[in-house]
């Protein structure tokens, strides 16, 4: 298969202008004669729908949820990144290209991630003029503050509730959008399938969640926005809802997978507290602007914070990277905090946890200046652990938070079905192995606002005219598949839940495919998981009916769908003989235990072909090509 990633020649800081100005348009008048499925409300979801609705196409958007406004972006707290160099402090679009590429280990490519920088500036003055409320100076300005990964301020931030607010802008745009009939909203609805019609993109299947109806709708073009795939790993810091379903069904009717292993875990999130909880909560990034992250030199210390001196901490961040310090990016963060814990130099009860301190930043600013900044996060924290982090370090430790992998697109996002775009957390595109922080929101309202609205009119303008509806008989097909497999799960007299097969696979995907990953333990998972997937389709009990609003049947579907995905990823992981960002296998790393890259043998993006439930699929690679940076070890020392 030839993957043609479409990136436009020329000098990399025009090359978005170009392509622009390249891409074949509608006409105003016809634009109201193309109809859009998008799936997903979440940050990328809405501004596309929005965007798309304001320049004319008829919009349906789906989401599972009672409300767009429950996506799970609302969850994102930190901030959002944009090179506006409001700070004066060296910030560039070159920079944040730069830093992007070198945090994501040299796994993305140059054209996506120039474009990102390039675009992030319009979507501060987009937000701020639907009255996103970012936090401003005491002049005005908008504030900024540091993330990990990069030296200078440029991340904006509305309180620990960036995500939130960003959301309701979106939000009121579609809500604007639906009032005026360009947009039909369809809430509580479940995509299940994508359907093809002569290898391109032609409409979606999807189960009302409140009565259980299968309906399909057929468009011109299908745009998924579908989210993350993090709680593959059964614990993480996603929403419970977040899964891999809309993309996976995708993958299965014939669009690539792209980089599924590239998972991020997180470093300052609250630790695991037993056996039976059921999601982990993100303590964010941004508070490592002003927490000192540390543990006691000499193991087994089971002194309280309090009581142990200066001279018996060890800030290891710090020692470790004098330069990025406590801002050492994510992927680095969190194998350090596993290396001083396996050392035995944890804390807290389990000896997983490490301390992220603020007495510092609290004799410097004060409790009601780290209050203004951090509030939110510290009541939440409080809220949790019963802990007063004003008074006490916070325990932290890492977990599962984000995926860079996705469906693969070329630079107009559109996968490789013609017709199919995917956009947000749902596609791999710019992030490489490894996510900067603050990053994710950008790339999302990035894609939603900027540059799907531009690439799909391409698409349209040039696709063929012929006209498919839903009694096509692939559409039938896809009904009927769809039917069959509801009912194949609510007959099966088994005697274990949904969630124990779903705990099981995310405690074997954590221990062999989390934040370290070897050739024995990959072997391992991809001999176990389909032992579990067997004993899932004999044994599981699916509690209640199709005809009324069932969170069980709706969780054993995306559990199965768990079940087969979990394969590919650790068949990815197993094939990518290298250690790049947060994909660190044991075998490859340098003599400082930092991840050791194959620039000579990896540099490519694994793009995987669907062969079947329990075969191997088939790998595509696309190379990745540098004609700006140059590929050098990632140092943040
Ligand atoms: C706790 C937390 C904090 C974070 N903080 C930050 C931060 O500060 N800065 C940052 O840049 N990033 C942050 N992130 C990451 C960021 O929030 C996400 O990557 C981003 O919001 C994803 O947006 P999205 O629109 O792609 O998907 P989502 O917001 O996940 O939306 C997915 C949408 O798809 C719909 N959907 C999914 N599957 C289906 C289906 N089968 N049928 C119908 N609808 C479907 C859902 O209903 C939803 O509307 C954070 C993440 C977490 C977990």
């Amino acid at each position: 298969m030839n993957l043609d990633a479409k990136i436009p020649s020329g000098p990399l800081a025009e090359k978005w202008q170009k392509r622009k100005f390249e891409l074949k348009l509608v006409n105003p008048a016809n634009k109201r004669k193309y109809s859009i499925l998008v799936v997903g409300s979440g940050l990328a979801g809405a501004s596309t729908a929005a965007s798309l609705a304001e320049l004319g196409y008829q919009v349906k958007c789906f989401c599972f949820q009672d409300s767009p406004r429950r996506a799970h972006s609302i969850s994102a707290q930190g901030g959002i990144n944009a090179a506006k160099n409001y700070q004066n402090d060296g910030d560039s679009v070159y920079r944040l290209f730069y830093d992007t590429v070198k945090g994501g280990d040299f796994r993305s490519r140059e054209a996506n991630v120039y474009r990102l920088a390039e675009v992030s500036v319009q979507i501060i003055d987009q937000c701020v003029a639907q009255g996103v409320p970012f936090a401003r100076e005491y002049d005005g300005h908008l504030a900024n503050r540091s993330f990990g990964g990069s030296q200078v301020s440029r991340t904006f931030y509305a309180r620990g509730q960036t995500g939130q607010q960003l959301l309701l802008g979106a939000y009121q745009a579609l809500s604007r959008q639906i009032a005026s009939g360009r947009v039909q909203m369809f809430c509580r609805s479940e995509m299940l399938d994508l359907v093809v019609v002569d290898g391109i993109a032609k409409g979606i299947v999807i189960r009302d969640l409140v009565t259980g109806k299968i309906t399909s709708y057929a468009a011109d073009a299908v745009v998924l926005a579908t989210g993350g795939y993090s709680n593959v790993f059964y614990l993480s810091t996603n929403a419970q809802g977040c899964n891999v379903t809309a993309i996976y069904r995708a993958y299965k009717k014939g669009a690539l997978f792209a980089n599924p292993c590239f998972t991020q875990i997180h470093p300052t999130c609250i630790p695991v507290t037993g056996d039976v909880q059921s999601k982990l909560t993100l303590m964010s990034e941004s508070l490592r602007n002003d927490g000192r992250v540390w543990v006691p030199k000499k193991k087994g210390d089971t002194r309280n914070a309090a009581d142990i001196p200066e001279e018996d901490r060890d800030y290891y961040l710090e020692r470790k990277y004098p330069s990025f310090g406590n801002l050492a990016p994510r992927d680095i963060a969190s194998r350090s905090a596993k290396e001083v814990c396996d050392e035995g130099r944890g804390v807290g009860e389990f000896g997983r946890g490490v301390y992220l301190d603020f007495s510092e930043g609290i004799a410097r600013l004060g409790e009601n200046g780290v209050r203004e900044r951090y509030g939110n996060l510290f009541e939440m924290y409080e809220r949790i652990t019963g802990e007063n982090p004003y008074h006490q370090p916070m325990r932290i430790y890492p977990a599962l938070h984000y995926t860079m992998g996705g469906l693969w697109v070329d630079y107009h996002l559109m996968s490789n079905l013609p017709g199919l775009f995917v956009i947000g957390e749902a596609n791999f595109s710019d992030h490489g192995a490894n996510r900067l922080g603050a990053s994710a929101l950008m790339q999302g309202l990035a894609d939603g606002y900027f540059i799907l609205p531009y690439t799909i009119s391409d698409y349209l303008a040039t696709m063929p005219k012929t006209k498919v509806t839903t009694d096509h008989p692939e559409f039938k097909k896809s009904e009927e598949e769809v039917k069959n497999l509801t009912q194949k799960l609510l007959s099966i007299p088994g005697k274990r839940s949904v969630r124990s097969f779903h705990h099981e696979l995310g405690a074997l995907l954590w221990e062999t495919c989390g934040m370290a990953r070897n050739e024995q333990g990959l072997k391992k998972a991809l001999s176990k998981i389909p032992q579990i997937r067997e004993e899932f389709w004999k044994n599981v009990r699916v509690l209640g009916g199709n005809e009324s609003l069932n969170p069980a049947l709706e969780k054993a579907g995306r559990v199965a769908d768990y079940l087969e995905f979990a394969e590919l990823m650790c068949q990815d992981a197993l094939e990518r003989r290298e250690s790049c960002g947060g994909h660190f296998r044991g075998e490859y790393q340098t003599p400082d235990g930092e991840a050791k890259r194959d620039d000579a043998n990896f540099s490519y993006v694994a793009a995987w072909q669907f062969q079947g439930v329990g075969r191997p699929a088939l790998l595509h690679k696309e190379p990745l090509v540098f004609e700006n940076l140059k590929l050098a070890e990632r140092n943040y020392k």
